[in-house]
């Protein structure tokens, strides 16, 4: 339901597209392809995407001797999952949680994405599910980012542990860590810096964060999550590409798709980064993050 209207701009201006395309065209010929490559461009999908998926639609014509472009239309939202999906057999989204023991979570991605909106907003589904949460303030360079942080904790009814702005965010992950533990916590979810302008610093502290994370608690971090702003497009597609490499990024938090047209984004992060997305944020209160399906989402996108 909410997903549904969350997503309304994404889906009736693509399928408004889509099924403009097909009403005009009729006939798949050339032509018809030209157009739907440039759609999909448009809605953000990806130019190495697109003519991935182009490839597979114009083989699958062949094959299956489609001449009609109406019938062509289930084998595009097919093609789509498919691309989605690549080789990968694990098609669940959902967090890598641990049964027993404390679950910890690396939040990373650049100022303004989102990330402390998605941090409470997934501090505050996990409490609702019975789960002890804490959080680590270890974005300490932002100004207002510890107070911010404190606020969505106050909100979710979850304990925020920090230091003092410009402190080390190493020692304020390892005070998590410790904190979560002497609570009992199940999940300790790790806020990070998001200064892009010194790309070094910035990798050599997640670095460093990270070493603490896996020296505490053996086998963590279990997920290190990469927030992106779908309204960004593009270059949320280079932000994966810069932080997937340096911090090990495990999924994807895709917030203010609620705010745009070019949902595929999400298409084209999973088949060029090979980097599932678990989450998508459609609004700016509380309740507003949905776990990311699929075939909800492309198959939705023609309804
Ligand atoms: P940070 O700098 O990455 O921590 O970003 P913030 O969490 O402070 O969010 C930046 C702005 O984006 C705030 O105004 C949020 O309310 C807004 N925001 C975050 N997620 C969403 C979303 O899913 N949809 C919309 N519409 N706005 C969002």
């Amino acid at each position: 339901e909410k997903y549904k209207s969350g997503m309304e701009k994404t889906r009736s201006s693509f399928s408004g597209k889509i099924n403009n395309l097909i009403a005009r065209y009729r006939k798949v010929d050339e032509d018809f392809f030209e157009e739907l490559e440039e759609a999909l461009i448009t809605a953000d999908v990806g130019v190495m995407t697109v003519m991935d998926l182009i490839d597979e639609l114009k083989t699958e014509v062949k094959r299956r001797n489609i001449k009609d472009t109406a019938e062509l239309k289930d084998v595009i939202s097919e093609k789509l999952v498919e691309i989605y999906y690549g080789e990968d057999d694990e098609k669940i989204e959902s967090l890598n949680l641990q049964d027993e023991g404390l679950t910890v979570i690396l939040v990373v991605g650049v100022n303004g994405v989102g990330k402390t909106t998605s941090i409470g907003k997934l501090a505050h589904q996990m409490k609702e599910e019975g789960k002890e949460v804490v959080l680590a303030a270890g974005d300490t360079f932002r100004a207002g980012a510890i107070e911010q942080l404190e606020v969505w904790g106050e909100r979710a009814g979850v304990g925020v542990i920090k230091h003092k702005e410009g402190s080390d965010p190493a020692a304020v992950i390892y005070d998590g860590i410790q904190a979560a533990k002497s609570r009992k916590a199940d999940v300790l979810i790790c806020d990070t810096a998001g200064r892009l302008q010194n790309k070094v610093n910035l990798m050599n502290e997640l670095e460093k964060v990270r070493r603490v994370i896996e020296r505490e608690v053996p086998g963590a971090p279990h997920e290190t999550l990469l927030v992106l702003d779908a309204t960004t497009g593009q270059n949320a597609l280079s932000q994966a590409k810069t932080f997937g490499q340096a911090a090990n990024v495990t999924g994807i938090i895709l917030t203010k798709l609620d705010g745009t047209a070019k949902g595929g984004i999400v298409l084209a992060i999973r088949h060029e980064m090979h980097i599932p997305v678990k989450y998508v944020g459609l609004g700016e209160k509380m309740e507003d993050l949905q776990p990311f399906d699929a075939e909800g989402f492309v198959y939705g996108l023609f309804a």
